[in-house]
């Protein structure tokens, strides 16, 4: 038995409803986690815990 593995799936980037920002890396999209799920905390409108994504289980960037 493996572990369940996260996935991701993407989302349209709720800070700049898929213009491109700072947020998304410019891609309008974000990968979240599966299922996607508005940010508890914000409600989508953008947080530090969804990292302005508006979405929760935002996947970490490298940046
Ligand atoms: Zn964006
Ligand atoms: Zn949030």
């Amino acid at each position: 038995m493996s572990e369940p593995e996260k996935t991701f799936e993407p989302a349209t980037c709720r800070h700049c409803d898929g213009e491109g920002c700072l947020y998304c890396n410019k891609a309008g999209t974000v990968l979240v986690t599966a299922p996607k799920t508005l940010c508890g905390h914000c409600e989508g409108v953008g947080c530090i815990y969804c990292g302005f994504t508006g979405w929760a289980g935002p996947k970490s960037r490298c940046d």
